[in-house]
């Protein structure tokens, strides 16, 4: 996938303006990328369609970046369809809130029964499991092993009472949960290999009986193409309020979450990453936009953009050290700067393939620019100008002031003036060695 969208982007990126070839190119690559990971054909000629016709709107054809500009609507289209912003769990007024899975066999329902009950405990909750899946014989057993690891409470038919009703149970669980005092109960149902009538009706019994106030598709990340169909089937059967991507782990880009979102509108809430109970995940639909481009590519071009800004910033400040206005508040603005791509770190940390810049952002500590910051920002601004100003007693202040001390205030400064003296001698055309100012 990526290597095909590197090369389309990389085509585009040398080209100043774009024409309707260079945007029908673009849009084929995007399209059997797309296709490539497994999202539904339909699904591909809408979006497809739509990037199409912004490509060639105004709005590109006035960027300064035609390029970056794709990308852009490439990326925003994506996030569009995953669902915007980021859908939290929605609780009942009156406790207990029902959240009832649904979902084929083998998707991923226990499993994320018992890391919701986890995570739901982590935050205050009190959670209740309950065993509606009386479809396979061990299926019971095993919800007790995931409650069990889980440290959560679970409500099960007694062994050895033949083979119960699961609308019966489901029922009688959330009556346990009102009566015990849980605030929450996740209704953990059967499911079949493949779509099935009469599981679909069980489904939409449990759902009638105890009202849930969400009910939630759990759907394997690596199903393809069948993702629509059992989607529209589990929509039209039993509907549901959200969507669990589950198997998120390994390779799976996650071309399932689109056609998913796309067909049946509904948000994606949790991505469900691996067998452990700690492996779950808010869904968050930018980051799955990037990781269905795989967004290091285009990840490279924004990198770009902004070196060129950063080269244009860079000429300005050795102007200035040339010219000795090199001054505290330059240094802040500097700070900011690199702080802003301290963010970025932690963005970069989710994406596969962006080693060497994270590597580059690790070396960096975002709160020795916080303290830094709060020196600086103690400061008068004639101080900032000026560090010959700076005495004993206005250093004492600044400390007082920021929550530093005299030691931190005296560090800052001495740095600044070094990094100032030898920034000069740089910009006036020598070769001194700067220890730690790689960055700067
Ligand atoms: P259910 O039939 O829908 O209840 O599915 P299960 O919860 O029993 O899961 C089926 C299989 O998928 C089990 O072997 C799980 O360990 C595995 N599984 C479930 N969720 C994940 C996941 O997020 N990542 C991976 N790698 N495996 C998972
Ligand atoms: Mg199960």
């Amino acid at each position: 996938l990526s290597d095909r969208l590197t090369e389309t982007f990389r085509n585009l990126r040398t080209k100043g303006k774009l024409s309707p070839a260079d945007v029908d190119g673009t849009v084929r690559e995007i399209r059997r990328a797309l296709l490539d990971a497994d999202v539904a054909l339909q699904v591909v000629k809408d979006f497809t369609a739509k990037v199409r016709e912004r490509a060639l709107g105004d709005e590109v054809n006035k960027a300064l970046n035609p390029a970056q500009q794709v990308v852009q609507i490439v990326n925003e289209e994506l996030v569009a369809i995953l669902g915007g912003e980021q859908r939290r769990l929605q609780f009942a007024k009156n406790p207990p809130t029902v959240i009832m899975l649904a979902g084929l066999q083998g998707s991923g329902k226990t499993t994320f029964a018992g890391k919701l009950a986890r995570q739901l405990e982590k935050d205050g909750h009190t959670p209740l499991l309950v065993a509606a899946d009386l479809q396979r014989p061990n299926a019971v057993n095993q919800l007790q092993v995931v409650a069990e690891r889980a440290g959560a409470a679970i409500y099960a038919p007694e062994p050895g009472n033949g083979v119960g009703d699961p609308v019966q149970v489901s029922r009688a669980g959330v009556e346990y949960a009102r009566q015990k005092q849980h605030d929450i109960v996740i209704i953990d149902t059967a499911g079949r290999l493949g779509v099935d009538a009469e599981l679909m009706k069980q489904a939409s019994d449990i759902r009638k009986a105890t009202n849930p106030d969400e009910v939630l598709f759990v759907i394997d990340a690596m199903i393809g193409q069948d993702a629509v169909n059992t989607a529209k089937a589990f929509q039209d059967g039993v509907d549901f309020t959200g969507v669990v991507l589950s198997k998120l782990d390994g390779d799976a880009r996650g071309g399932a979450a689109l056609s998913v979102a796309s067909v049946t509108g509904r948000p994606i809430i949790f991505a469900s990453t691996g067998e452990n109970l700690e492996d779950l995940e808010p869904f968050h639909p930018d980051r799955m936009a990037s990781r269905i481009l795989d967004l290091g590519d285009i990840l490279t071009l924004i990198e770009q953009a902004q070196q060129a800004f950063d080269e244009e910033e860079a000429r300005k400040v050795a102007e200035k050290f040339a010219t000795d206005q090199f001054t505290l508040e330059d240094f802040l603005a500097q700070m900011q700067q690199l702080k802003k791509m301290g963010s970025m770190k932690k963005m970069l940390g989710m994406l596969p393939g962006m080693g060497q810049m994270k590597q580059q952002l690790d070396d960096f500590d975002e709160r020795e620019i916080d303290r830094t910051e709060a020196i600086i920002r103690s400061m008068t601004p004639a101080e900032r100008r000026n560090t010959k100003l700076l005495n004993g007693s206005r250093r004492a202040r600044i400390a007082r002031g920021s929550g530093m001390t005299v030691t931190d205030v005296n560090q800052l400064v001495n740095r600044f003036e070094q990094a100032a003296k030898m920034m000069k001698t740089v910009a006036r055309g020598g070769t001194p060695n700067i220890p730690g100012m790689g960055a700067v």
